[in-house]
């Protein structure tokens, strides 16, 4: 900070009487006095005042992350944290004035569910998405539509494993229920009758999901019947007792176990976030 260009202005460098001030412009007095109060006390060994509001947190976040004060920043956040605060657009907005991941993802979560619950809606006016960029805004209602209704939006970024990948892969996560029939002439839903694994018998519930790491992208994602396993015994649901071969109980036509289907992919809200503002999130630190 100190080591900015400075005006001419023959008294010497700025700062060094008291004649000739350090003149920092774009604050206010109140965030410098809050900064002080963390600053003097984390420099010198002492206790930081217990009494300090989240305004003079944020004060302090703000001007810590502006002149790249690093220890003052991770504790303005630890405290703002520890606040617990359920402001959700105050949250976004501190996430993505200071690059803060955790407050970032915290407040877009908060929101969407908000417009997700319709009890809710009235706490949620438009008045105060107002303040928030047209992009910011349109982020927020993609991840509502993604979560309302997976199948109608367009991920940008369609996971598509590089080699670097392979050392260590990306688990996604998909619903037991999403396997279609390759047979071009079929293409029906194809599990075990009742999504019950043929090993263990356990049943699946049409919506429940598993995480998979073995998969990959031929026009859709794709994945092994093998990889398709029982929450249960851990086995294939498709496999009963090790069997290489599940046949389709619409069309028949028998498929090697190894062998890749498409099938849904399906994300949680942080997936969602994190995609929509994969941009700002790169900004965080
Ligand atoms: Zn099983
Ligand atoms: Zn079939």
């Amino acid at each position: 900070m100190f080591q900015a260009p400075q005006p001419q202005s023959g008294q010497g460098a700025e700062g060094s009487t008291r004649d000739n001030p350090i003149v920092l412009e774009g604050e206010k007095i109140s965030d410098w006095r809050s900064l002080i109060a963390v600053l003097v006390p984390i420099t010198t060994g002492g206790n930081v005042p217990a009494d300090l509001s989240i305004n003079d947190w944020l004060s302090s976040l703000k001007l810590a992350t502006k002149y790249n004060m690093g220890p003052i920043r991770t504790r303005a956040i630890e405290a703002i944290t520890e606040k617990n605060v359920s402001w959700h657009n105050g949250k976004m907005r501190w996430g993505l004035d200071y690059h803060v991941k955790s407050f970032l993802i915290d407040g877009v979560a908060g929101i969407v569910n908000s417009l997700l619950d319709s009890t809710l809606t009235l706490s949620l006016s438009m008045r105060e998405l107002e303040p928030f960029s047209l992009k910011t805004i349109n982020k927020l209602f993609w991840i509502e539509k993604a979560m309302r209704s997976p199948d109608s939006v367009y991920h940008r970024s369609s996971p598509n494993p590089s080699p670097s990948d392979c050392a260590n892969p990306i688990s996604i996560r998909i619903k037991y229920f999403s396997v279609k029939c390759r047979k071009g002439t079929c293409g029906a839903p194809m599990y075990p009758d009742n999504l019950a694994c043929l090993t263990c018998k356990h049943r699946h519930n049409e919506d429940e999901t598993l995480v998979v790491t073995d998969w990959h992208v031929h026009h859709h994602i794709q994945v092994p019947l093998a990889e398709i396993t029982c929450k249960q015994c851990s086995k294939s649901i498709y496999s009963k007792n090790g069997e290489r071969y599940f046949q389709c109980t619409t069309c028949k036509e028998k498929f090697h176990i190894n062998r890749h289907f498409s099938v849904t992919r399906v994300y949680d809200l942080t997936e969602l976030v994190e995609e929509a503002f994969e941009e700002e999130i790169k900004l965080c630190y």
